[in-house]
């Protein structure tokens, strides 16, 4: 029987999309699901996972909620007293900083930023990118817990409506890592590696100013968040936590807009699993059209305005 323990991340009880996401990964691998979760807000979020399938949570309380150390070493104490399977988080910064952790106290291989998991007659399988997407490995272990975690966008949100059994125990308070401190982001502004659309600009924006033709395409979807290329966060137009790619953020939102952006494999190893790629580019034998379902041949300073005025005006229209 699989038992897959799920570490939930949420902020101040509300879940991440992603952990709502990895829940429903870990419905892939059937037996029973239990949430693991810290922080404030824990209570209620464990209510949330219980109604998206988890028939148990754990609530680790107190300690050092975002010491990853302490929250690694609480949640691999979790899964051996559950005699848990499988683990998994979601590939979040804060997922990929604890997966590892987790894995190395289970003295356990982890499978990082899987699209797909299956469980073959008790043998349970992942599904992930290779070689910045070259390639797609299919991969199993014969370490003691299968560990995880989940590519962002990948998997569906189940709402079950059900009710977790929530216990609590108490958090570690011996984490290395002390967090002194947290700033919470800019208000408002979807996380590049959530948001159902992404519009992403690179060098072929020009510089700074005319790239915010961007933040304006993105605040009329309404749902859409701004990414970036590597050369325009290295030129510092953009921070990087808005990077796409190889050594940025791995995205696949429902829609990527890839304007003045040529395509490069490090750039599209963080993108190729969108569901929709529309570019737009003034060279026609740039790249990244290979990839791109739609294609507009031009120049992105005369198309972008042109493309969010057409959109308010579909908004507009209801
Ligand atoms: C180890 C390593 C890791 C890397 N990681 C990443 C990563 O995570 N993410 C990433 O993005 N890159 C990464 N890179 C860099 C990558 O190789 C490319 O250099 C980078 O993606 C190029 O960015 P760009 O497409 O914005 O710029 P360019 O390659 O300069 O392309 C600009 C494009 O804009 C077009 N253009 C110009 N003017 C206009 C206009 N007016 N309208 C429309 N189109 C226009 C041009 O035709 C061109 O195609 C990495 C590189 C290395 C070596």
């Amino acid at each position: 029987m699989t038992t897959t323990l799920v570490f939930v991340e949420h902020n101040d009880g509300t879940c991440r999309r992603a952990a709502l996401e990895c829940l429903g990964a870990a419905a892939s691998l059937g037996g029973d699901v239990v949430a693991v979760l810290c922080g404030p807000g824990s209570a209620d979020a464990a209510a949330r996972a219980g109604a998206h399938g988890a028939a148990k949570a754990v609530v680790l309380a107190g300690g050092d909620a975002f010491s990853p150390d302490a929250v690694a070493k609480d949640i691999a104490a979790v899964a051996q007293d559950l005699g848990a399977t499988a683990f998994l988080a979601a590939a979040t910064s804060r997922g990929k900083d604890l997966a590892p952790r987790v894995a190395a106290h289970l003295d356990s291989v982890l499978f990082s930023d899987c699209t797909a998991l299956s469980n073959e007659g008790g043998a349970l399988h992942a599904t992930r990118p290779w070689l910045a997407g070259k390639a797609i490995a299919h991969c199993t272990s014969d370490g003691p817990v299968f560990c995880a975690t989940t590519r962002v966008n990948s998997f569906p949100v189940n709402e079950t409506g059900g009710a977790a059994e929530v216990s609590e125990r108490p958090a570690s308070t011996d984490g290395k890592v002390k967090v002194t401190g947290l700033a919470a982001k800019e208000s408002g502004k979807l996380d590049v590696a959530e948001a159902p659309v992404v519009v992403s600009g690179g060098r072929g924006l020009k510089d700074p100013e005319t790239f915010a033709i961007l933040d304006e395409l993105a605040a009329a979807f309404g749902n859409a968040a701004v990414g970036a290329s590597r050369a325009v966060v290295d030129a510092g137009w953009r921070p990087h936590s808005e990077q796409v790619g190889q050594t940025g953020k791995v995205v696949s939102p429902n829609l990527y807009i890839a304007v003045g952006i040529s395509g490069a494999i490090q750039h599209v190893a963080g993108m190729k699993t969108s569901g929709t790629i529309v570019a737009i580019n003034k060279d026609a034998d740039a790249p990244i059209f290979k990839l791109a379902d739609y294609g507009i041949v031009g120049d992105a300073l005369e198309v972008v305005p042109a493309l969010t005025e057409a959109i308010k005006a579909v908004k507009a229209q209801g």
